[in-house]
Parts: C-alpha cells; sequence; structure tokens
C-alpha cells in the first residue's frame, strides 16, 4: 500500500516510521511510505508556504498552492485513484472500523497541516475526508499521521506475521481485550490466574472473552453499551464486579 504523506516536516514521519514492526514493512516492500515536503512546491524561491490569517488573529496558515501541487505530485505519481486524508482535530475521530476500511485503499495522500492549519478552500478541493485522532490539539498532523499509518499497515498482508495477531485484540470486535501475563508465574504477590496455567484451551478462550467483556465494562461503558450479551455473559459481569466490590470493602 502507498502513503503519500504531505508535510513541512517530512522527517518528523520518516524518523517515526523506520523503526519496529513498521520499519521492516517498508524495508520488505510491504509499504511504500512518500514524504513529501510541501515545501519544495512553493510558489516563491524562499521556500514560503504560510500567510497571516484573513480578518486577523494569532499564527500563520499554509496557503493553497504549495498544498495543491504538492498533492498533484502525489496523485501523478501513481496510476490508482488516491484517497486523500486531512488530519485535522475538526475531523471524524479513528477508530478501528475505519481503520479497517482504510487498510482498503491502494494508496491514501495524507495532508498534515501545522501552526493555525491549511487554507479551507485546498482542503475543500482535494480531501475526500477529515480524520482527527482525538479531542486535543497538537501542534501538528505529522504524529496523526503516522497513528494512522501504523494502524492501518498492521492490517495489510505481510505486515504482522498473520491475522491470528490482531483479530482478539481490543476494538476489533467492538469490545477490550483481557489482560495478558508472562513469567513469572508470581510476582509482587500476585499470581497468574489459574485458567491460564492448566493448559486447557477452551477454558483459556472462554475466559479470555469473559475477562475481556468485563475489562469493557469496567473501562469503557460506552462501549460496552452497544454489545449484546447473552444470559452467561451478563452473569459473569455481575459476579466479577461483586467480587471487585468484596474486595474493596475488605
Ligand atoms: N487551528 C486548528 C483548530 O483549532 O482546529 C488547529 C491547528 S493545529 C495547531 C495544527 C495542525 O495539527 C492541524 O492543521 C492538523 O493537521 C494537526 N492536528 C492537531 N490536532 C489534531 C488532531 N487531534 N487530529 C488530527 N490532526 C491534528
Amino acid at each position: 500500500m502507498i502513503f503519500s504523506v504531505l508535510t513541512l516536516f517530512p522527517k518528523q514521519v520518516s524518523d517515526f516510521l523506520s523503526t519496529s514492526i513498521i520499519g521492516r514493512a517498508i524495508n520488505n516492500e510491504f509499504l511504500d511510505i512518500r514524504c513529501i515536503d510541501i515545501r519544495d512546491y512553493a510558489d516563491n524561491s524562499h521556500g514560503k508556504v504560510d500567510d497571516t490569517l484573513y480578518g486577523g488573529g494569532k499564527g500563520m496558515l499554509i496557503a493553497c498552492e504549495p498544498v495543491y501541487r504538492a498533492w498533484k505530485s502525489a496523485v501523478d505519481a501513481t496510476t490508482d485513484k488516491p484517497y486523500t486524508v486531512h488530519l485535522s482535530p475538526k475531523g471524524t475521530v479513528l477508530n478501528q472500523k475505519k481503520v479497517i476500511e482504510f487498510s482498503n485503499c491502494e494508496h491514501l495522500i495524507l495532508l498534515c497541516g501545522h501552526y493555525e492549519g491549511v487554507d479551507q478552500r485546498v482542503i475543500d478541493s482535494i480531501a475526500d475526508e477529515e480524520i482527527s485522532i482525538g479531542d486535543y490539539v497538537l501542534t501538528g498532523g505529522e504524529a496523526p499521521a503516522c497513528v494512522l499509518i501504523d494502524a492501518v499497515s498492521r492490517m495489510l498482508p505481510g505486515v504482522l506475521p498473520d491475522t491470528s495477531v490482531y483479530e482478539d485484540e481490543s476494538h476489533m470486535n467492538g469490545a477490550l481485550e483481557a489482560p495478558h501475563f508472562t513469567k513469572p508465574e508470581e510476582w509482587g504477590g500476585m499470581k497468574v490466574p489459574e485458567v491460564l496455567r492448566n493448559g486447557h484451551h477452551a477454558e483459556i478462550t472462554k475466559w479470555r472473552r469473559m475477562e475481556g467483556l468485563f475489562v469493557t465494562y469496567q473501562n469503557r461503558r460506552d462501549l460496552f453499551d452497544g454489545l449484546d450479551l447473552t444470559p452467561e455473559e451478563w452473569a459473569y459481569i455481575i459476579r466479577r464486579e461483586s467480587e471487585i466490590s468484596a474486595k474493596s470493602i475488605n
């Protein structure tokens, strides 16, 4: 899959993506990351791409023409039809469903704003969609672009060893994942749950599903309310909740 990142700070993006699993996927050519410096498309000899706001106000805005030219260069570099995303705190908040949708694209162009952002006219001309990575404001779209690339890349063939690595992870089926443990069996007076040590696969699978539901109930009531639980699953949640409140009373 191709990701073309339109940015004023290409090194921020390429440095972040060069390590670990994503770095390996790039080296193995499962991912093609193209960082395009908007400054290279400035319409003046000084590489100036931003200007003051009409109507007044603090800060600088990235102008239309360099962004449009940078975007056009990304579009012209491939024969497939790219899909363009503007990273913005005003966008739809990214979630796993959206990530899976994006993983079906052949070429994503990601526009990163900086300073006050980008002139609205070029956003309206080139962006198919605006995506936020959460309800807070960052200094630039580079970290959000890296977040999106990382999350989408994990869904692509060849990036992770196989689909079983992510199939049961948090957010894949609407719920969160159960807690995990590694050696030693006992640490700080706390023992790994007996069920995970008995080697009984059906029981382990069931425990993980139930505990995942319980974690969702405890941490993300908004997600939990969207789940359709069986009577057995409800009974588990009620039992676990009373265990926890009994512990906190003692
Ligand atoms: N003036 C803008 C506003 O209030 O909506 C914020 C601009 S922000 C300082 C600069 C750039 O960072 C934005 O153009 C956008 O590309 C990026 N950015 C900041 N927060 C973001 C978020 N939560 N999700 C995605 N991109 C974000």
